[in-house]
């Protein structure tokens, strides 16, 4: 399932899970803009977040040498660790489509959309539950990943010390 829904007002347009772990949500937020950055891929293309291990998936030509592994580690664990607020904002679906990619906004979706940004480091389209400051999330440790050359996507298992 993805995570990145859209809301309209007060109604919820996609399905969302409500449980979700705040601080693993909030650090997938990270996560998918340090991809963004060092891989220069696309958001995650699939996750699922959960308090215990929380797993995001990636198209990427090739798979991540452990180098680049440990980088993308530290680099999250650097953005996390300037404490940067998480807020919301709301602007309509006109002004949102220049700025995001509107492919998945359902048909019939009324006029205002939710953004959600992580300090200047992260903004995206969401609907989820977010910690208030980065400081929440703790420590990101990457647990194990590995790479489907056929499909051509990496996945990675992550958990956060953040309650
Ligand atoms: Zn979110």
């Amino acid at each position: 399932m993805n995570t990145e829904n859209l809301e309209s007002g007060n109604v919820v347009l996609n399905a969302h899970n409500k449980e979700e772990h705040r601080p693993s949500h909030t650090c997938e937020h990270i996560v998918n803009q340090t991809m963004i950055r060092l891989f220069g891929c696309g958001r995650s293309v699939s996750a699922h977040i959960e308090r215990k291990k929380s797993k995001l998936d990636y198209a990427l030509e090739r798979c991540p040498t452990e180098e680049e592994v440990r980088r993308l580690e530290e680099a999250v664990n650097e953005v996390i660790g300037r404490h940067l607020p998480v807020t919301t904002e709301f602007i309509t679906q006109e002004e949102a489509r220049d700025r995001f990619d509107m492919q998945r906004l359902p048909e019939g979706a009324s006029q205002t959309v939710r953004i959600v940004h992580v300090g200047d480091y992260d903004e995206c389209l969401c609907i989820g539950a977010h910690v208030e400051n980065t400081a929440e999330i703790g420590t990101f440790r990457i647990i194990s990943h590995d790479w489907d050359e056929e499909r051509k996507v990496w996945r990675m298992r992550f958990k956060v010390s953040g309650k």
